[in-house]
């Protein structure tokens, strides 16, 4: 009879590892038995030799043999899924493999399973994505390893029949997925960061950037550490601040140095610094007065703020085109053109430039509801009414985070507005509850959660976890150094107070549910006045028949906009006193 019983972890003599070695070779032995011999067609004989190897894996995951164990069960799994054609078989393979990958970088084992992953991806599950990701990450990872060359053949492979129209479906297809609001108690997907991490790619750097503000975000294709320190330089070598990110590669398409020469960053440059350490360096060209790190999930990534500190000067005797923003080289919006002086510019009025970021769009359809009303639409709808009625009535500039059906991360759109130097922030949501008798209206600004409900709003709105939104509050106060809260606050008032007054003359039971406080990652550094408004419950039958009717939408357009002019009205009287028009 085969001896299975595995050691105990805590065993490290010699003898014990000789033991484990032994264990292993018994086990592959019996696994050669079942594969060479009939007894190989029982279930219950492939499931003794995953015990057996599971048993070494667990027993002793620091012996060389842990890896060879993983593997094993990998292709018995794959296996028993040729045979009893089972997803869970098959899912048992892939986290086999996927351990393997993770926890054990630097084995020669780990770019073969990535090969397999790949090749189960593409042939078994039909998710090409994943297929790319996998081979993507041998070529990444494991540029002069022996499967690169097949992988890079591979991964060509599938990008082709991507491109090439399939005779049949996909089994799962990528597609917009609906936020399904859920109580604040049950996490809406599992906490990645307290999760095992192998080791992450660093991908290409952006920034935003113009000589007061830099937002640089640097994402990883997995939760990473890190530490990040400044250098007090001289003339010769000026202050550098950088971050040292751990467990990590820099991916090859990764752009070593970023020339950014805004006045306050001259560039930043991003190097392996040791196996295991990639270092983002930024060096500066000003005094930098504060600086912040923080981190957002899926994908994760590390948001580095950098402001200077000089004082801004008189904002309506700066030209345009000093204000001009690096954003990804990219279009943000035909709104982002500069415009010819305005009347409330040439006034010298303290509010002329306003961002409106209507929430979610792209493959962020944000909430929906059951007859496929999506948020992304909704709010696209309502931000360019508002964004036509402030220009008009205003005459402020507008800009707008988003024009079109288009994804955006969250980070970007205050980045935007930063970059920009926008004198207020206004994003605009439709909200959901799982309780479908909530209704009414209610606007936030940035700030600790004031209740539950809060809470898993703003998990709902960050496309994140509970448990990562209690992480944010932990970090909140020291990102909020820079905020304008009392501003927020009345800015908020204003809308909030507007919208249900003005909406309750034509429709019945606008509910105020007020001013509140959330962890909005779509605020966070925001260096104006910054709130976001949810317009309305989807997740309402009433109010989604509204949120249907142009009418009500021309209405609470109407209202936010009358709310910002109540504001932009009050700063023009502040402005008035400081700078005296003559009449
Ligand atoms: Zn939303």
């Amino acid at each position: 009879m085969l001896l299975l019983l595995a050691t105990p972890a805590w065993s490290k003599s010699e003898s014990d590892q000789d033991d484990i070695a032994r264990q292993y070779e018994q086990a592959k032995a019996y696994y050669q038995d079942l594969v060479t011999h009939d007894k190989g067609k029982d279930r219950n004989s492939w499931l003794t030799s995953v015990t057996a190897f599971r048993s070494i894996y667990k027993a002793a995951p620091d012996h060389q043999v842990a890896p060879k164990s993983l593997f094993m069960l990998g292709k018995i799994f794959q296996t028993m899924f040729s045979q009893s054609g089972k997803a869970h078989d098959l899912d048992q393979a892939i986290s086999a493999y996927e351990e393997l990958s993770s926890r054990y970088p630097g084995n020669t084992l780990a770019d073969d399973a990535f090969f397999i992953l790949g090749d189960i991806f593409r042939s078994d599950k039909k998710d090409p994505g994943k297929a790319a990701r996998a081979y993507a990450k041998i070529i990444a990872i494991y540029p002069e390893g022996d499967m690169a060359a097949a992988a890079q053949e591979r991964l060509l492979q599938v990008k082709h029949a991507a491109t090439t129209p399939s005779p049949l479906p996909a089994k799962e297809e990528i597609r917009e997925k609906c936020i399904i609001p859920q109580a604040v108690d049950e996490p809406q997907q599992k906490d990645l960061a307290g999760e095992k991490t192998g080791m992450a790619t660093v991908l290409p750097i952006h920034h935003w950037s113009n000589k007061r503000y830099t937002r640089l975000v640097v994402e990883t294709t997995g939760p990473v550490t890190f530490k990040h320190q400044t250098l007090t330089g001289n003339e010769a070598s000026p202050r550098r601040i950088y971050i040292d990110l751990h467990n990590c590669r820099l991916s090859p398409e990764s752009i070593k140095t970023i020339p950014i020469e805004d006045g306050l960053l001259r560039r930043v440059r991003n190097a392996q610094f040791d196996p295991q350490t990639v270092r983002v360096v930024l060096d500066t060209q000003t005094n930098i007065s504060n600086y912040k790190v923080f981190t957002l999930a899926d994908p994760f990534r590390v948001v580095i703020d950098v402001m200077s500190n000089d004082a801004p000067p008189e904002k309506a005797k700066e030209p345009d085109d000093k204000r001009k923003a690096t954003t990804r080289g990219k279009k943000v919006s035909p709104a982002n053109k500069a415009q010819s002086p305005t009347l409330a510019r040439q006034l010298e009025l303290g509010i002329k430039r306003i961002v409106i970021d209507p929430g979610h769009g792209g493959k962020d359809p944000g909430t929906c509801s059951p007859s496929g009303l999506k948020e992304k639409d909704i709010v696209l709808d309502v931000a360019l009414r508002v964004a036509k009625i402030i220009r008009e009535k205003l005459g402020c500039e507008v800009i707008l985070t988003r024009d079109r059906d288009v994804f955006i991360p969250l980070e970007e759109r205050t980045a935007i507005a930063n970059a920009k130097e926008a004198d207020l922030f206004l994003s605009i949501h439709v909200n959901a509850a799982p309780n479908h008798d909530a209704h009414g209206i209610e606007t936030y600004v940035l700030d600790l959660a004031s209740n539950k409900d809060a809470m898993r709003l703003a998990a709902m709105e960050n496309a994140t976890s509970a448990k990562q939104i209690s992480d944010l509050q932990a970090i909140l106060l020291d990102l909020m150094q820079n905020s304008k809260i009392n501003e927020s606050l009345k800015l908020a008032g204003l809308v909030q107070d507007k919208m249900v007054s003005g909406l309750n003359q034509k429709f019945s039971d606008v509910s105020n549910l007020g001013v509140k406080k959330a962890p909005f990652v779509v605020l966070i550094g925001a260096q104006m006045p910054a709130i976001l408004t949810e317009i309305a419950f989807l997740s309402n039958p009433e109010e989604e028949k509204r949120l249907r009717n142009e009418a009500y939408l021309a209405e609470v357009a109407n209202h936010i906009s009358g709310g910002v002019a109540q504001y932009v009205e009050s700063m023009r009287l502040v402005a008035n006193y400081r700078h005296p028009i003559s009449r």
